[in-house]
């Protein structure tokens, strides 16, 4: 026993045993500090009703061992022209908050500004505890409102940040949970954060007064009236999407981890999209098709109403 730990009882002890064994260990991400030119970059494709997106990293710690079994962006030229794994490397911008500041203030009309933070990494990567680029990012929107701010992130490390985007009138936290059943997180997506951590952090968001989206995208398999019962009970509004939203038709997942993990644990076709689509339909009818989207038409939702507020003289 390591000196100064407090004694445990058996069924502790074999839980904090059981717990070691459950988790695999990942070496973390090798950080490499970097300076941007610019932040926010204009966009279009799956995310086009937003105008730019905002990308505080490059690269993304859970990729290694998690969500990069499914990830799209590990198929993106950033990723395949980098030499290591997905999920190995991190460079973190770290005068993010000074350029947006600049870019920010030279933008003639803010409140038609509608920002998706991030679309090719985490804003909330177990770095951001230290680095605090994201929080400072934050900040300056606090100090320059925009129309709208989707902050998406898997990560209740931006429970940190609740005190600032309660102050913010015109952010969405999207969080993505892929599934009710911590198993299935933990065959297929095994070092990202639990279930419940993440929909603890939507209820104490959304308790704060932050909006909240929950992201089942893609869906894994999961108890479709439980699953429903936490969403409705921790967001706002859910996109259901599936593996082939991926921006290419499920071509980019096919190059992945995913559907070779999917057939050896015995959960079906990991292009069939009907359970999403059976999901998709008892959250409609139990929170109102209103709150309901699905894959990218449901995405670009906020930024649609977001956008059509922006013209109202
Ligand atoms: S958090 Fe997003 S960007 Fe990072 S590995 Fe997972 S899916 Fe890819």
């Amino acid at each position: 026993m390591l000196q100064g730990a407090r004694p445990v009882d058996t069924s502790e002890r074999m839980c904090y045993i059981a717990r070691m064994i459950a988790l695999p260990t990942v070496k973390p991400a090798e950080l490499q500090p970097v300076r941007a030119r610019t932040i926010l970059t204009p966009t279009g494709g799956f995310i086009e009703a937003f105008t730019h997106s905002l990308n505080p990293y490059m690269g993304c710690a859970f990729g290694a061992g998690g969500c990069g079994a499914y990830c799209y962006v590990a198929e993106l030229p950033i990723a395949r022209w980098e030499p290591r794994p997905w999920g190995t490397w991190l460079r973190a911008k770290r005068n993010a908050a000074e350029v947006l500041r600049r870019e920010l203030q030279e933008l003639p009309d803010r409140a038609r500004v509608r920002v998706f933070m991030s679309s090719a990494t985490d804003p909330y990567q177990p770095a951001e505890r230290r680095e605090g680029i994201t929080r400072a990012v934050l900040e300056v929107f606090r100090e320059l409102p925009i129309g709208l701010l989707v902050v998406q992130t898997r990560s209740p490390i931006v429970g940190r940040d609740l005190d600032l985007l309660s102050e913010m009138p015109f952010v969405w936290l999207s969080m993505t949970v892929e599934t009710d059943d911590d198993h299935v997180r933990r065959a297929l997506t095994p070092t990202c954060p639990s279930i419940e951590r993440r929909l603890a952090t939507m209820r104490r968001a959304r308790a704060s007064g932050v909006r909240v989206q929950a992201a089942v995208s893609p869906t894994m398999p999961h108890d479709p009236a439980r699953f429903a019962g936490l969403i409705e009970a921790a967001a706002d509004r859910v996109v259901v999407d599936t593996f082939c939203g991926d921006g290419a038709g499920g071509r980019r997942t096919a190059r992945r981890s995913l559907p070779r993990r999917f057939a050896e644990l015995g959960y079906g076709n990991w292009r069939d999209a009907s359970s999403a689509a059976a999901l998709h339909a008892r959250l409609r009818a139990q929170m109102g098709a209103d709150r309901v989207g699905w894959s990218r038409d449901g995405f670009n939702a906020v930024a649609i109403t977001a956008q059509a507020e922006a013209s109202v003289p």
